[in-house]
């Protein structure tokens, strides 16, 4: 069990925002028959047969103090959860790992879904301003795009990711683009137009933070199971592949968005050409 793991010259923490309530997987992955999750059931369910996950998100910071600090997702924001009855606790385990939220330089969106752009800002009645007043936003320019059209409407879109432009600190990204030295953005599309995975590298390490490339931990195994949230499935199943491909051939170490807590830090084994968990 852990919440954190060194590539390199970075430290990157996982900061949890608020545990999400029990889902059941019958809804969320349609497609898939209930009798197929049998095998997987035992580590991948819990006992009553319901998949538990949280919304988080992970910070880089260069282990010299040095360089950028950085946060890739925002969490759930400002909204009681049903779970806790309190608002998501980012900003205070933020706070425990001794970053305020004038610390953070830069914070990346893997993609503009509610629970990963939560606290990107927060309102005075009906008047946005920034919670992390010193961060450009980093957001990929085909969910911009998507999301600002009117027949993609989003809420959460228009509540946190849209104020960022007139608030100054929003950057559009298009494809790979270099955050400090050894860490880029990596479009991997499909569980939304601009889905984006971070990519760390340093000291002949590798590490990768997925976003929402996978939710269940099935998914590592059952590379073409697709939950109900994902844009276009056979773009997302071909982007998970490919990751999880270069993930396992490539020995890295992978921060995942939603598998469960103190398991979402592993890497990616092969057996039999079958790919399965091995958290760390
Ligand atoms: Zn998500």
């Amino acid at each position: 069990m852990t919440s954190s793991h060194t590539i390199g010259d970075y430290k990157i923490n996982v900061v949890l925002d608020t545990p999400a309530p029990p889902r059941d997987v019958s809804a969320i992955f349609e497609s898939v028959p209930v009798e197929a999750w049998d095998q997987y059931r035992s580590f991948a369910l819990d006992s009553n047969g319901m998949w538990i996950t949280a919304y988080r998100g992970h910070l880089i910071r260069n282990i010299s103090g040095e360089g950028p600090i950085i946060l890739v997702d925002t969490g759930m924001g400002d909204v009681v959860s049903d779970v806790t009855g309190e608002v998501g606790q980012l900003r205070e385990n933020l706070s425990a790992l001794g970053v305020q939220p004038d610390d953070i330089d830069i914070v990346v969106t893997t993609h503009c879904h509610g629970d990963h752009i939560g606290w990107n800002v927060m309102y005075d009645d009906d008047t946005p301003r920034l919670t992390f007043p010193n961060a450009t936003h980093w957001i990929a320019s085909r969910d911009w795009e998507f999301y600002s059209k009117p027949e993609n409407a989003n809420p959460a879109f228009d509540k946190s990711v849209k104020p960022l432009e007139e608030l100054g600190a929003l950057k559009l990204v298009d494809g790979v683009e270099q955050l400090a030295p050894g860490i880029a953005t990596l479009p991997m599309n499909g569980h939304t137009p601009g889905h984006q995975c971070v990519l760390v590298e340093s000291g002949g390490k590798t590490g990768v933070l997925t976003g929402d490339l996978f939710h269940n931990v099935a998914q590592i195994t059952e590379q073409t199971w697709c939950p109900v949230f994902d844009w276009n499935t056979s773009m997302s199943t071909q982007s998970r592949r490919s990751l999880l491909t270069l993930a396992s051939t490539q020995d890295w170490i992978v921060f995942s968005g939603h598998l469960e807590t103190g398991q979402s830090i592993g890497n990616v084994v092969l057996d039999g050409g079958k790919a399965s968990w091995n958290p760390l």
